[in-house]
């Protein structure tokens, strides 16, 4: 029987920089690494499509999500909801494929109570400063979010001892061949879990 693949979950402070190393990981066909897309309630923007940026729903839409226990995990984040579909994310593992999860830090911790065996990665600044400088040089925000986004990096720091492992992007290169090396390390590990279960039955 084939094995199960891993979750993956990759959070971070906003800013850190976890976008472009999710689009890094997800081009190398060595991690078997597939994103799982979201529901939102947040509006489209431009650049994006349904169904590959996100499954875009109505408050009441992505509601009845929550209560029919359609979502792995959720969070509010600046005012929408966002949430990770459980039945997409089982069908791939079913398949065989690692999944990843680019999401806020509730929502990794959400998975981790809703989700055990997940292996949740933190991604850090080198710096305070610039992760100050990342938020203002993206030109996504105004003033007063970015000072909002700084100050829910203070409790999300916090967390990070409740994740599996914690990288540091300094490097964007770097970052990605260390998380990379874990991903490789746990596909190991399961891999030899199961040969040893299948010694038992
Ligand atoms: P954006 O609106 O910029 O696309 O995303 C805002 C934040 O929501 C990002 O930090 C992103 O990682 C996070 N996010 C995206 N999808 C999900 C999800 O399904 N669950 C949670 N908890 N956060 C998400």
């Amino acid at each position: 029987m084939m094995n199960k693949g891993l979750l993956f979950v990759i959070s971070g402070p906003s800013g850190t920089g976890k976008g472009t190393i999710c689009d890094e990981l997800l081009k190398n066909e060595n991690n078997n690494l597939f994103l799982s897309i979201s529901a939102t309630t947040r509006e489209k923007r431009k650049d994006e499509t349904e169904g590959v940026t996100y499954y875009y729903k109505t408050i009441d839409e992505f509601k009845r999500m929550i209560n029919n226990g359609e979502l792995l995990e959720h969070a509010v984040y600046n005012g929408n909801y966002y949430g990770t579909l459980r039945k997409n994310v089982e069908q791939m593992l079913d398949e065989g494929k690692n999944v990843l999860l680019e999401i806020e830090p509730q929502g990794a911790l959400n998975v981790k109570c809703n989700f055990p065996e997940a292996i949740l990665m933190f991604v850090i600044p080198p710096s305070a400063d610039e992760l100050k400088n990342r938020l203002i040089n993206r030109g996504r925000e105004s003033e007063e979010q970015i000072e909002k986004r700084l100050n829910a990096a203070k409790w999300e720091l916090e967390q990070a001892c409740k994740y599996s492992h914690i990288f540091v992007n300094d490097n964007l290169d770097e970052c990605v061949k260390e998380i990379e090396k874990i991903i490789k390390e746990e596909n190991k590990n399961r891999n030899k879990v199961n040969e040893l279960l299948k010694e038992w039955n």
